[in-house]
This record gives structure tokens, C-alpha cells and sequence, in this order.
């Protein structure tokens, strides 16, 4: 069984399909890298995946369970469905141990005090920020504000990870040190799916590479095939714009 299983998924605002049918499997440990235009549905995909936005039509399964379903407690799929955006959206009043520890304590999955402060280290060791642990967002780089982010995220212990143009909102020089900490999350076996424009992630590091276009998978496959030899004007067009 595939850890992610979308079929025919539809989805609209308003009288605008955003969504036309849109069909894509991740196995367990796959890198998808979803690249395309600005409005070509990507982020309402990454958002539909893990119940933040309904849809009309299709479904799309994560662990074998219906996302859009009555039955479905979203709040406990997304302790399992983490999803990092391009604002960083840390809470500025608190440190960066609780910005980490506020969800697994308010979800009970661990208490407060020394538990939580373990967890907090140990989770900043994966983005190689230790010594911020104390530290307030403020007091942070844009670049160890979005580590913060994804560690808070691997706080929840997630089994797939959605990424949302992570590096956009960075400055140039602080792109590369949250693109590692992404390479080494795959390189770990975490399931991701990631939005990018980052052109030399999704050829090196992507397992599979999804070209959207209009609201459909427009082309996908391996990455150096779809780079070497894409199948349609829309994709060459696309790769040779962002070059
Ligand atoms: P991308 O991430 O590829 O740039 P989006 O998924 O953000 O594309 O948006 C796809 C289309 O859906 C765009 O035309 C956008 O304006 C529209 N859209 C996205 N979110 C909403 C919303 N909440 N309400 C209305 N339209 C939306
Ligand atoms: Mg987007």
C-alpha cells in the first residue's frame, strides 16, 4: 500500500476549478518534488492532503485512511501530517523550546518539564540548532527561524512531511543550510512531499518529480528523465524559464 494515494481529486473556489483531476501515488520514503506556475494548484494540493482544505470530488487516502472523511479526526492525522510553510509562523512571545514543545504537550504526548526539553534537543540536533534552544524567534536568522519550524514539526513524530516553498521567503545565502536539513531528513527516509523552485533539489535529491500545470499532474516521472527529455512544450518552457 502506498503511504499517499490520490485519485481524481477535484477542488474548487468558488466557480474556479483549481483542481481537475489530479492523480499521484507516494510510497513510504519517496521524495516527491511537486514543481510549476504560481497558481497552478500546488499549495491547495499540499493543503488538501492533510485536511486543510476540503475537496470536491476524488479522494485521497494517507495511511490507508480517507482524509476527507466524516469519520476521519483530522486533528490526530495531522499530528502524523506535518506541513512546513513559507512563513515560518513561530510564536514570537515564547522560546524556542516551547514553540516545539507546545503541541506535543497540549496533545498529551509529553509532559511538560524535563521530557519536553529532551525532546526539544533532541529534535534541534536534527536541524543542527542545539544551542538555540533558549533563544526567541526575534533573536533568530531567517534560516534557523524555518529549522526551528521543521524541528517543531518533527516534534509530532510525523510520518510524511509536506513542504511549502520553505526557502522563498529567505534570503539568498540562508536557502542552502534549510535545503540540508531537508536533504538530511531524506536521506533519513522521511517521507516528504515539497513545493519548490529549487531546481537543484528536485534534480538531485527528489525520488520522483510531479510537473503540475493547470490543475492536473501535467508530466511526472524521474527528474533527470523529465529535466533531459520533458514530453511537453509546457514543461520545456517551464525548466527553461527557471534556469
Ligand atoms: P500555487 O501554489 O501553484 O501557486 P495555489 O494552489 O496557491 O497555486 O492556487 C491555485 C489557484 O487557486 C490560484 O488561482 C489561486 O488564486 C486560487 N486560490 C488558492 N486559494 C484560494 C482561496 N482560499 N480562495 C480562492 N481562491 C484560491
Ligand atoms: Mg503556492
Amino acid at each position: 500500500m502506498a503511504l499517499v494515494e490520490i485519485s481524481n481529486v477535484h477542488k474548487s473556489f468558488g466557480e474556479v476549478e483549481v483542481l481537475r483531476g489530479i492523480d499521484l501515488t507516494v510510497e513510504k520514503g519517496e521524495i516527491v518534488t511537486i514543481i510549476g506556475r504560481s497558481g497552478s494548484g500546488k499549495s491547495t494540493l499540499l493543503r488538501c492532503i492533510n485536511g486543510l482544505e476540503q475537496i470536491n470530488g476524488g479522494e485521497i487516502k494517507v495511511a490507508g485512511e480517507l482524509v476527507h472523511s466524516r469519520s476521519t479526526d483530522l486533528r490526530k492525522l495531522r499530528e502524523h501530517v506535518g506541513i512546513v510553510f513559507q512563513q515560518f509562523n513561530l510564536f514570537p512571545h515564547m522560546t524556542v523550546e516551547r514553540n516545539i514543545t507546545l503541541a506535543p504537550v497540549l496533545t498529551g504526548k509529553i509532559a511538560q518539564g524535563d521530557a519536553a526539553r529532551e525532546l526539544a534537543r533532541k529534535v534541534l540536533a536534527q536541524v543542527g540548532l542545539e544551542e538555540k534552544i533558549d533563544a526567541y524567534p526575534g533573536q533568530l536568522s531567517g534560516g534557523q527561524q524555518q529549522r526551528v519550524a521543521i524541528a517543531r514539526c518533527l516534534a509530532m513524530s510525523p510520518y510524511l512531511m509536506l513542504f511549502d516553498e520553505v526557502t522563498s521567503a529567505l534570503d539568498p545565502e540562508l536557502v542552502g543550510e534549510v535545503l540540508k536539513v531537508m536533504e538530511d531528513l531524506a536521506t533519513q527516509g522521511m517521507t516528504m512531499i515539497l513545493v519548490t523552485h529549487e531546481m537543484n533539489f528536485a534534480r538531485n535529491v527528489a525520488s520522483k518529480l510531479v510537473f503540475m500545470h493547470a490543475g492536473m499532474v501535467h508530466e511526472e516521472g524521474r527528474p533527470a528523465d523529465l529535466f533531459a527529455n520533458p514530453a511537453t512544450p509546457e514543461l520545456a518552457n517551464f525548466i527553461s524559464s527557471v534556469r
